[in-house]
């Protein structure tokens, strides 16, 4: 199916004004489809143009009460011809329920067979739902009457009332774009809440309300901490109305910024236990889609090109607020070690891109630059901004682009125009630099006669300018030292600290985007220093470092390995031991280094350092969950699964039994009837997804068959559980029963877009890639397929990042000849 152009958007946008949409949805019509009514008002200065429905069925469709011809359809345009001045336009259809988290998503609770529903309309899933004009800048106001079971609830972008059994109508929008409009139906567990005047709204399905009812002070208390911080930032109060947070099943994003009714992932209502940081990671997706209320919602976008610009800022603002406004303090610190180092790796890739991406793409090709540049390499980006122009220039320059633009659309230009406006200079060369080049600097230091040398190196392919402001540290070997501020502007600059300093770090303070080198004899004192550096954000930043010079193959991943083993015995936040564990068994354990002896020492530093971590501490949790997923001693795991021996503080709730479950299976140590009866203590929808992740893990030929059938055939199976058996079907200690499946990855998996489209195609092509078979034969094997214009360019970007991955191991290996 084509996608919209940017010169198809623009032309459209000259021609048509939208004036508003009436919708009607029928949801009682079974359990495969609903009928949708749209009824839209609209001008136009031109003959003829099309609308956007993507229906089951197209019923009927009249124009200013002349029938069109429904067989005109066609890839998911409708023509018009005969327009008039105002036209009045009354598409009628039958819309398939979908099951891919895009559109109408329907979704049957396994606990109690309940179904639930929730739109989402990004990117161009909006006329899965009803029809409309789909493109970010074709804003209108919205009334919306929705039929459904009589038992369910309905909310959306307007407050919803019932006004007869069934039967909801929602109050008229501001006006919005397509890509957020939502609708929430089905029997929500719904709690009520108020701040400052705003009625707020939390919902989920009925099977995780008593966990909901648990954590609704928490998250009503950050919702309302993060409202006055965001309403004494701009200067302009949150204009929608009512303010719901719905966690919905089987979500592909973190959650969605619909505006009035942001929708999120129910993982993160918290069924088991979690540590602080998955905590903060909520929070600051709460702080996060409240920021794109005004900044996407009230301000949107004109076309995807500045998705980045909406993610950004969100993403910034999340970090930013979280840590002015709640009671999380690690945000930064997360940033650091996961965000950046997410973001790096992404801008290090083949696939990298500029922050401020190609205004030609078409609506789709804008949906792989979705990533880790986006977000977190852009948030740096307007960090290093924030410094820069001064945050009173900064704020001042987004209140003015935030009324301004009140309702409707801009672009970068226009918001730089409004920083001007606020006293900023020089922002082009600036924006060239960050915005429109792609690539990290390295920031080097050196020891010299009377101080430290920086050096800024741009990479060759992509040479820049950029200005770095920054902190540099001089640490000695009690970990005790200082940092100077430093603006680094030039190739080279130098800085007056202590050319004897055990540990000298470039940016301590982990403030602007680039690579880190430490120099030889920082290196060589990391094992005494580095445990005792007080500030954890240097110590992420020395982190990244490290494991940023083992990918680029100049440093030893076994002196990496041990450095890790080492901060694992004195490490103290458990943003530290989640991610440099994730790290060690995606990254280390069956990539750069073989499987073993390195899982078993691992293994062995987890034993050890468990008993000595505080009773029922996050890092206490981060440390269980890190050796259940690399121990081979299956009677610690059966035994915990029994209650014996579990370690002071640590419950073996219903996730955790599942994290055991999973890596019994991994080790063929149970088969299909003890993850059945796993399953049957865990009927939950939850359950059913890691029973799928279990069972893709055994290391038998019949179970790699049975995944692998699901992942490259099955057309109907949900996009958790699709995950799941991806998730489950590769490990580097069974390469002996996945090899043959290797050629078949590259063999079937791009026929997998006749299945599926969009982000669940995207998704389950990287995660099905066969990372753990480091050899040049695959990497040129996924090259291959990877510059092949007959496959679709949603598949191909993901075999790209996949083969860097594992082009990177290849050379690692062959660097320290491992
Ligand atoms: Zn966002």
């Amino acid at each position: 199916m084509p996608s919209l152009s940017p010169a198809e958007a623009q032309s459209r946008a000259a021609a048509v004004t939208v004036r508003s949409y009436d919708i009607e949805l029928d949801l009682t019509a079974g359990d495969e489809t609903f009928l949708s009514t749209s009824r839209i008002a609209f001008g136009a200065t031109t003959g003829s143009t099309f609308v956007d429905v993507k229906p089951h069925t197209l019923t009927e469709v009249t124009l200013n009460g002349r029938a069109v011809d429904v067989t005109g359809l066609e890839d998911g345009r409708l023509p018009l011809d005969g327009l008039a001045a105002d036209n009045e336009l009354v598409v009628t259809a039958t819309m398939s329920y979908t099951h891919d988290g895009e559109g109408l998503h329907r979704s049957v609770d396994a606990a109690d067979g309940k179904a639930y529903t929730y739109a989402m309309s990004f990117l161009d899933a909006a006329p899965r739902i009803f029809a409309c004009f789909d493109q970010p800048d074709l804003k209108a106001p919205y009334k919306l009457v929705v039929s459904a079971p009589r038992d369910w609830i309905v909310l959306g972008n307007g407050a919803a009332t019932q006004t007869g059994p069934g039967r909801w109508e929602l109050i008229e929008t501001k006006p919005l774009s397509t890509y957020f409009s939502t609708l929430v139906a089905g029997p929500y567990h719904l709690i009520r809440g108020e701040h400052d005047g705003i009625p707020l709204g939390l919902a989920c399905r009925q099977s995780l309300a008593e966990h909901l009812d648990r954590e609704a002070e928490d998250l009503f208390t950050v919702t309302g901490q993060s409202f006055d911080e965001f309403h004494r930032l701009f200067g302009y109060r949150y204009p929608f109305g009512e303010y719901h947070q719905v966690f919905v099943p089987e979500f592909n994003a973190g959650a969605m910024e619909n505006p009035g009714c942001v929708t999120f992932r129910d993982e993160l209502v918290f069924r088991s236990a979690v540590t602080d940081h998955e905590r903060g990671n909520r929070a600051r997706t709460v702080v996060h889609e409240m920021a794109h209320q005004w900044f996407g919602d009230i301000v949107t976008m004109s076309w995807w090109n500045d998705l980045w610009l909406n993610e950004s800022f969100a993403e910034y603002m999340a970090y930013r607020v979280a840590f002015d406004a709640t009671r999380y303090t690690d945000n930064w610190l997360e940033f650091a070690f996961v965000r950046k180092w997410w973001g790096m790796q992404a801008d290090q890739r083949a696939s990298t891109h500029p922050v401020a991406s190609d205004p030609d793409k078409d609506a789709l090709a804008s949906l792989a630059d979705f990533d880790g540049i986006s977000y977190a390499k852009g948030a740096a980006v307007l960090k290093q901004l924030v410094s820069y122009l001064g945050d009173d220039v900064f704020l001042a320059g987004v209140r003015a682009h935030i009324t301004g633009n009140e309702y409707g659309n801009a672009t970068l230009a226009d918001l730089a125009s409004k920083w001007t406006a606020a006293g900023a200079t020089d922002l082009d060369r600036w924006a060239e630099g960050w915005l429109r080049t792609p690539g990290l600097d390295t920031i080097s230091a050196e020891r010299t006669a009377t101080g430290v040398r920086l050096t800024r190196t741009a990479p060759a392919e992509h040479p820049a300018r950029r200005p770095h402001r920054f902190t540099v540290g001089a640490y000695h070997e009690s970990g005790l030292g200082s940092t100077v501020e430093v603006l680094l502007d030039a190739d080279t600059v130098d800085v007056e600290l202590d050319p004897a300093a055990a540990l000298i770090v470039p940016d301590a303070g982990d403030d602007t985007w680039a690579k880190v080198r430490l120099d030889e004899q920082s290196l060589a004192n990391l094992g005494t220093v580095l445990p005792r550096l007080t500030d954890p954000v240097t110590r992420a930043v020395v982190w990244n470092s490290l494991r940023d010079a083992a990918e680029n193959a100049e440093l030893d991943p076994r002196l990496v390995f041990d450095a890790l083993c080492a901060a694992l015995a004195h490490e103290d936040t458990d943003v530290a031991v989640q991610q440099l564990l994730g790290w060690a068994r995606r990254t280390l354990l069956g990539g750069f280094l073989p499987v073993e002896p390195y899982t078993a020492q691992l293994a062995a530093v987890l034993e050890e350092r468990l008993p000595q971590l505080a009773a029922g501490s996050s890092v206490q949790l981060a440390a269980a969950r890190g050796l259940i997923a690399v121990t081979a001693d299956t009677d610690l795991l059966t035994g915990w699964l029994a209650g014996d021996d579990v370690p002071d503080g640590i419950t073996v709730d219903a996730d955790l039994r599942w994290l055991i479950t999973l890596r019994l299976a991994r080790l063929g140590a149970i088969g299909d009837a003890e993850i059945d009866a796993e399953l049957a203590r865990d009927k939950s929808s939850e359950g059913s997804v890691h029973a799928t992740r279990c069972r893709a893990a055994l290391p038998t030929a019949e179970a790699k068959e049975r995944a692998w059938a699901l992942i490259t055939t099955d057309a109907d199976v949900s996009n958790y559980e699709l995950y799941a058996a991806c998730e489950g079907f590769w490990h580097p200690s069974q390469s002996e029963v996945t090899a043959p499946y290797v050629d078949r990855y590259f063999a079937e998996i791009a026929g997998t877009e006749k299945l599926r489209s969009g982000w669940v195609l995207s998704r389950s092509v990287l995660l099905a890639f066969p990372t753990g078979f480091v050899d040049d034969a695959v990497v040129a094997k996924a090259t291959a397929i990877a510059a092949d214009e007959s496959v679709s360019a949603i598949v191909r970007r993901s075999i790209s990042d996949g083969a860097d991955d594992l082009k990177r191991a290849v050379a690692v290996r062959q660097a320290f000849s491992i």
